[in-house]
């Protein structure tokens, strides 16, 4: 008998994320040919979104567009995506590891009963079992573990899953009628994002980030402009935030944003602990640091000692002349 699967795509200003293409490969990873796939989308004006995920998968897209969906509020999504599963009956759900994901995944979890797997980084399958890996111990240790039941739900961490390629497929689109709730204990107002740039921290494929060494709001100019260079994002250690030079929604680490970019550059960062939690998975890390005992250089793949303010300039002016 074929099993469905669901995922619940992300939408953010206007756009679909990386991570929602992510799960649809994870997806791919575990079904058997012949089960179907469906998608849900909330947002607003987003029917050029909807005809691009159709592509991707063999099920329906459920679409449910409206002002009200245009940021996220699950008080407002939640119920709505409950609708669309009690026609799926699902046998696994998929989001990807975000802000948005860790909050819907768990209440979808509660109400289908399902077991929940979260941040998942690789997943193997096999003819009897489908295994998933993910980092324990801020990152020092791996688990793999498996399901027992259905149904299940599972988050992916972002930029670790290849994204999907389209399917020779184009499914069904149902726009699903939405109702406002009658009484809502909280509405989104306004957005103010206060990560700079244009590129999405958790998503970008390179990372600039900047600690303490930066020691200043100013000092981080030089990171920004390396970063637009390179089309990646800014990022800061806690040290960086706790010090007032930029906004803790850079911060990565334990206690901040877990990022996977293909290149990570610290630009005076110690390399702590709680600071290798959010970002040792990278897949190359370029340390700049003047103190060659740094321990960050222990975990870097190439390591520049030096002075970040005559260093990064350095290195922009290269990459632009790239
Ligand atoms: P420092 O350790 O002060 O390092 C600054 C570095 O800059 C030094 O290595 C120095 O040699 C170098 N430097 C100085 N000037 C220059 C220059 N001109 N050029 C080049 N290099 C220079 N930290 C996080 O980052 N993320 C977290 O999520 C996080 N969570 C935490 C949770 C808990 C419960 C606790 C206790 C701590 C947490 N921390 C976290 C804090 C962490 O322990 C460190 O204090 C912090 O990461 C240090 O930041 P830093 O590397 O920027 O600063």
């Amino acid at each position: 008998m074929s099993k469905s699967y669901v995922i619940v795509a992300e939408v953010r200003d206007g756009k679909l994320r990386q991570v929602t293409l992510e799960a649809f490969q994870s997806v791919a990873l575990v079904k058997e040919d012949g089960d179907p796939v469906s998608v849900i989308i909330m947002g607003h004006q987003i029917s050029a979104i909807a005809e691009q995920l159709s592509q991707y998968v063999s099920g329906q897209v459920y679409v449910i567009d409206h002002v009200d969906l245009k940021t996220y509020n699950a008080e407002i999504q939640f119920p709505l995506i409950k609708e669309v599963l009690n026609t799926l009956n699902p046998h696994a759900v998929f989001l990807g590891h975000t802000a948005v994901g860790r909050e819907l995944a768990p209440m979808i979890a509660a109400y289908l009963e399902a077991g929940q797997l979260s941040d998942v980084i690789a997943i193997e399958k096999s003819e009897t079992e489908v295994l998933y890996t993910r980092p324990l111990y801020a990152g020092k240790a791996f688990e793999q573990k498996k399901f027992s039941h259905t149904p299940q739900v599972v988050t992916i961490r972002p930029n670790n899953i290849v994204a999907a390629d389209t399917i020779d497929s184009h499914a069904q689109i149902i726009t699903i009628d939405y109702v406002p709730p009658s009484s809502l204990r909280s509405i989104v107002q306004d957005v103010i994002r206060k990560t700079s740039g244009k590129v999405d921290l958790t998503e970008a494929k390179i990372v600039v980030s900047g600690g303490r060494g930066v020691k200043s709001v100013d000092g981080f100019k030089p990171l920004q402009e390396l970063a637009d260079v390179l089309n990646g994002a800014v990022g800061a250690s806690r040290g960086a935030c706790d010090a007032g030079y930029c906004d803790y929604a850079l911060q990565i680490g334990q206690t901040g944003k877990v990022v996977t970019p293909e290149i990570y550059i610290a630009c005076g960062i110690s390399g702590a602990i709680q600071h290798l939690a959010g970002m040792s998975q990278s897949r190359i890390i370029i340390a700049i640091n003047k103190d060659p005992e740094a321990p960050i250089f222990k975990l870097a793949d190439y390591g520049i000692v030096g002075d970040l303010f005559v260093v990064v300039p350095l290195l922009t002016e290269e990459f632009k002349r790239a």
